[in-house]
């Protein structure tokens, strides 16, 4: 007769496996950063929604009389409409005003919710964010700074305040740092679209970006959705994200994991992300300490693989939420990148 223990994994066992190559995607939204710095960044600076744009950076002074009201209600529709009329002054005011409010944006001192996403997911793993601010990469830098090498890869899918890209050799790197190809400075990535045509087939750095997403998300076994909520107004890109995903019944083992915040509407959610969900294979989280991802740091496919595919008792290793220091925060995952390396 078997052992009971053949049906159970430890989470000294979890740590010790590392032996599924298949990428997790994560896709952040604006809740993410709000839940990140939901006091402000690092000089108690709002980091605002879409919706609140007008109101936080005072841009509704930027336009002319008849859209001031709209750009108060429903920023992008005002936007939309400056462009169709070609206001090239006030549509280039505006992109630089947001442009130098999000760049000025800073991570607090303190291990920061961004650091606890970045390490909870391998090299193999994929963060797609639709967030402007630059904190994804903020972290991203000081972990590496701590030897932290091997991150997740990360993807901007609206463009982003602290990437830049190279038009003629299709490179992107660090606003402000030069192409080691041609020397040229990188262009700032573009960060405002009408609504009516996102340009997400510009042949650029945007294009780019979809494209890996759309690879990985048809190769993934788990995708996580963190704070965005698909807004009506951005139908192109669940289209998009859709087309990489494929269709839901053939995707019958993949589990999909929504993050969102307290008090959430979950049918609501269930709905908007119904495409993406085969039958039960869902779960919705109203925080990201509930997660899969929280509960199964850098090791989600194998503990997804375990429970799913195994049909095994699996027991949660979860991140402490108590960790105010990096260098902290580091060593608590130490365990795993010391398996990982040995690997
Ligand atoms: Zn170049």
């Amino acid at each position: 007769m078997s052992d009971l223990r053949d049906y159970e994994v430890s989470v000294q066992q979890e740590i010790e496996d590392v032996s599924v190559g298949k990428p997790h995607v994560l896709l952040l939204g604006a809740g993410a950063s709000k839940a990140a710095l939901h006091n402000g960044d690092k000089n108690g600076k709002p980091v605002p929604i879409l919706r609140d744009l007008a109101r936080d950076l005072r841009l509704h002074r930027d336009f002319p009389q008849d859209l001031v009201e709209l750009s108060q209600t429903d920023f992008e529709a005002a936007y939309s409409r400056l462009f169709s009329r070609g206001e090239s002054q006030e549509l280039e005011q505006i992109s630089k005003k947001i442009a130098d409010y999000f760049s000025n944006l800073e991570l607090t001192d303190e291990a920061n919710l961004y650091d606890v996403i970045t390490l909870s997911l391998r090299e193999k793993d994929i963060i797609a964010t639709f967030n402007w601010d630059p904190f994804l990469l903020n972290s991203q830098i000081r972990l590496a700074k701590l030897g932290v090498t091997k991150l997740p890869k990360p993807y901007f899918l609206h463009g982003n305040v602290a990437v830049g890209f190279c038009a003629k050799d299709k490179v992107c790197g660090l606003a402000g740092n030069r192409c080691s190809r041609c020397g040229n400075v990188f262009e700032p990535s573009e960060l405002l679209y009408p609504v009516e045509s996102k340009n997400y087939q510009d042949g650029n750095f945007i294009q780019s970006q979809w494209a890996a997403i759309r690879y990985y998300l048809k190769h993934c076994y788990m995708l996580t959705i963190f704070g965005y909520s698909a807004p009506k107004t951005d139908v192109e890109a669940v289209a998009l994200l859709k087309e990489g995903w494929g269709e839901v019944q053939n995707r019958n083992m993949e589990q999909t994991e929504i993050i969102n915040r307290p008090g959430a509407d979950h049918e609501a959610l269930r709905e908007t992300w119904d495409e993406f969900i085969h039958t039960h294979h869902y779960e919705i989280h109203e925080s990201f300490n509930d997660s899969f991802i929280a509960n199964h740091p850098r090791r989600t496919g194998e503990a997804y693989r375990n429970q799913y595919y195994g049909a095994k008792f699996i027991s949660d290793n979860p991140i402490p939420t108590d960790i105010t220091k990096l260098e902290q925060l580091v060593e608590w995952f130490r365990p795993l990148l010391d398996v990982e390396r040995k690997n």
